[in-house]
């Protein structure tokens, strides 16, 4: 395989519910699909990482327990060289807890406050009552792409509120979204991705694992090799199954 990309995989034992897992097996599919090799190392409680290896990042969901196992030790070790791989470009999907913790906090339905990194402009509140089922958001993904409609899963109580410094990833069309309030589906700072889509959300999703892809690959190589490299593949079936979501959720 010519082309590497390198993948962290944020706190896994902790931060993986609702098939979040899929997500890295769907770019790694996708990957090898093209003699991409697709590397992916996890990043433990303790670690001390080199963000400068990486190309790519993925923070999945995960219970409000799990999430206070993780929250100090990501602001304590990762949230300087963290935030600075996030300016120079990292390509970041965080899901559900993983996006909760890449905002400014997390103050969970008990009263417990949780540390966010706040490499994102979003803070996020417990709510008493859970946001639970499927979600379709109509995401622009790049200002010259037409938008694309995701499908995803979503069950969670936090409420997440966005400040200035994002742009939303998208606008619900189905299900609840960031807050269930303002109609706002997930946030996008640089190549950095938040939103409460599980389901898995890039196997249901190719538009966004091929976009997820596409930046990862211009940064580590430059655009034409990353257009070259990045072939396209026949997803008839995964966007019949996409379409058909969509169609059945909206009727
Ligand atoms: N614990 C968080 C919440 O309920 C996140 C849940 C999740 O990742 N699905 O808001």
């Amino acid at each position: 395989m010519s082309h590497t990309l390198r993948l962290a995989h944020l706190y896994p034992d902790q931060m993986n519910i609702y098939g979040d897992r899929g997500n890295i097996i769907a770019l790694q599919q996708r990957c090898g699909w093209r003699g991409i090799l697709l590397v992916v190392e996890p990043v433990q409680v303790g670690a001390a990482i080199d963000w400068q290896r990486y190309d790519l990042a993925f923070f999945g969901g995960g219970q409000d327990s799990g999430q206070a196992l993780i929250a100090e030790d990501f602001l304590q070790r990762q949230a300087e060289p963290l935030a600075r791989a996030i300016e120079d470009g990292l390509v970041l999907l965080a899901i559900c807890g993983g996006y909760q913790l890449l905002g400014h906090y997390f103050i969970t339905h008990t009263g417990e406050r949780l540390p966010g990194v706040g490499v994102l402009d979003v803070h996020t509140v417990g709510g008493k009552e859970r946001m639970i089922g499927n979600i379709v958001i109509e995401a622009t993904l790049s200002p010259d792409a037409p938008p694309v409609q995701l499908v995803g899963f979503e069950n969670h109580s936090g409420r997440t509120y966005h400040g200035p410094r994002v742009r939303s990833l998208g606008r619900v069309l189905v299900g609840y979204g960031d807050n269930g309030e303002d109609g706002i589906g997930g946030s996008i700072y640089r190549n950095t991705f938040g939103c409460y889509l599980h389901g898995s959300l890039l196997p249901k999703n190719p538009q966004l694992t091929d976009h997820l892809l596409l930046l990862a690959l211009k940064r580590r190589y430059g655009t034409a090799t990353a257009q070259a490299v990045l072939t396209p593949l026949d997803d008839t079936h995964e966007l019949t199954a996409q379409r058909s979501m969509v169609n059945r959720l909206r009727a």
